[in-house]
């Protein structure tokens, strides 16, 4: 997803939940999608992260931040609990633990050299230059997607 699109959608979140306090910062992460810094108020995306995902992925990581920042607030409490779970539901997050934000959803990108459709794979992919995207054929090679961080 593109990154302006998703730092101007936390900054919605953010003012549209009253929390205008926090700030909003790319990470270099790897491992971890977002953060919620609740001393320093800010909310992290992984910039990575944001650019190798879907809308609706980024999206919902963002919500599930939003609610860790609404919740300490609200009730003062912190991680991914009963309560936390209940503001997700309410601001639209689905609430998973899927989502949980110490774990990335693949180990490894890859992307067709045609089309540029990416693949997240959770083990390295041997012989990276011999594969081919089955919807592109022999101009989609597959060749690896390096991330920063
Ligand atoms: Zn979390
Ligand atoms: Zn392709």
């Amino acid at each position: 997803m593109n990154l302006k699109i998703a730092q101007a959608l936390v900054l919605n979140e953010l003012n549209k939940h009253n929390l205008n306090e926090y700030t909003f910062e790319f990470s270099r992460a790897k491992r971890t999608k977002g953060q919620c810094w609740y001393i320093q108020k800010v909310i992290k995306l992984s910039k990575s992260y944001v650019e190798l995902n879907s809308f609706q992925v980024v999206y919902n990581t963002i919500l599930h931040e939003i609610a860790h920042a609404l919740t300490y607030k609200k009730y003062n409490v912190l991680g991914h609990n009963r309560i936390w779970k209940k503001v997700c539901y309410e601001i639209g997050c689905n609430g998973e633990r899927v989502n949980k934000d110490a774990i990335n959803e693949y180990n490894y990108f890859y992307k067709c050299q045609k089309c540029g459709h990416i693949i997240g794979t959770y083990r390295k992919l041997k012989n990276v230059g011999n594969k081919f995207h089955k919807n592109c054929g022999s101009e989609g090679r597959i060749i690896k997607v390096e991330r920063e961080g």
